[in-house]
């Protein structure tokens, strides 16, 4: 299912291509309409400590030819891919190898956020990693009801922090479950970090949303170099294109790589009309 012409088809939607060079070509092009990127190797969950070296030497490659090509952009990693369930020293050691890379040619690694199994020992992982080297970022969830006291200690420390609502099925018990309070949630963390945060991104899709982030920039007349907005490869084009019209930063998250499946999964879970469109590609197939 994962190589075929029709998987391809439906996946490549959300999934910027197999390969790093295919990859590359998609961030040039979303370069050129002036918008920034962060390249996500897809996979999560590595079974074998060798397989997550493999994708650690593919964020190796993809930080050097960002470099070389001179792409605009960064890149996130998820710590599942990079060995965390089978030894977090072994994780530890593969993400420091490639942030002390990334500050190398002053760029930048985004630790990407996992299911609130992963929160505590992420974040310290990104506090100890930005101590050393200054070149990594934490992303906090607003569902979970922890992260007003995280983003706290973030800003505290200066860390760059991406929000985004929260993407993984999780319990009552940590995270709210009702959308309204997430999205309450949500406005409320991105004012926190827009006023005293580091350069934050505020991650959503939401139109409704992004109007009062905007509204609220310019009420309090925080520069549009302060902060920036993100969305992902493929959905909302038509926001995306608006907010660089009226002078807002934009980064996408361009994900490329043979494991597409968790990824794209998510996507469709957001978003009822997304299955629609798989069918139609399935009916033409
Ligand atoms: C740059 C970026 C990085 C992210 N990183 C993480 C991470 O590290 N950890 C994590 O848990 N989650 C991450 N997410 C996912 C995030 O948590 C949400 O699951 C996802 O963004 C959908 O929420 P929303 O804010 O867009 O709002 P929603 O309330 O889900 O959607 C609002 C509107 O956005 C549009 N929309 C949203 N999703 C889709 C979709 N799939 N297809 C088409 N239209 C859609 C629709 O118009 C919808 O009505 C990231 C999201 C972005 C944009």
């Amino acid at each position: 299912m994962e190589t075929s012409s029709l998987a391809k088809r439906v996946s490549g939607r959300f999934v910027a291509g197999s390969s790093l060079e295919e990859a590359l070509a998609a961030c040039r092009k979303v370069n050129q309409d002036g918008l920034t990127v962060t390249l996500d190797y897809l996979g999560e969950n590595v079974s074998s400590l060798d397989e997550a070296k493999v994708c650690r030497d593919m964020y190796l490659r993809s930080i050097g030819e960002i470099e070389s090509r001179g792409i605009k952009g960064n890149v996130s990693l998820k710590l599942s891919q990079f060995g965390m369930d089978l030894s977090e020293e072994a994780c530890r050691a593969n993400v420091r190898e490639l942030v002390l890379a990334a500050a190398g040619t002053g760029n930048f690694v985004r630790i990407d956020m996992e299911s609130s199994a992963y929160t505590k020992r992420t974040l310290q992982i990104v506090y100890d990693l930005y101590s050393e080297t200054g070149s990594c970022g934490a992303v906090i969830q607003a569902y979970l009801k922890r992260s007003e006291s995280d983003i706290d200690e973030l800003n505290s420390r200066r860390i760059r922090v991406r929000l985004c609502k929260g993407a993984y099925l999780e319990p009552e018990g940590v995270a709210f479950q009702d959308k309204a309070q997430v999205d309450l949630n949500f406005v409320k963390l991105a004012k926190k970090l827009l006023t005293d945060g580091n350069y934050p991104g505020i991650a959503t899709h939401d139109e409704t949303i992004v109007n009062q982030i905007t509204a609220f920039v310019r009420e309090q007349k925080i520069a549009p170099e302060r902060f920036e907005f993100q969305m992902l490869y493929g959905i909302r084009r038509d926001l995306q294109t608006k907010l660089v019209r009226d002078g807002f930063r934009m980064r996408l998250y361009v994900p490329f790589g043979e494991a597409w499946y968790p990824y794209f999964m998510r996507r469709l879970a957001e978003r009822p009309a997304n299955v629609l469109f798989i069918a139609r590609q399935f009916i033409r197939g």
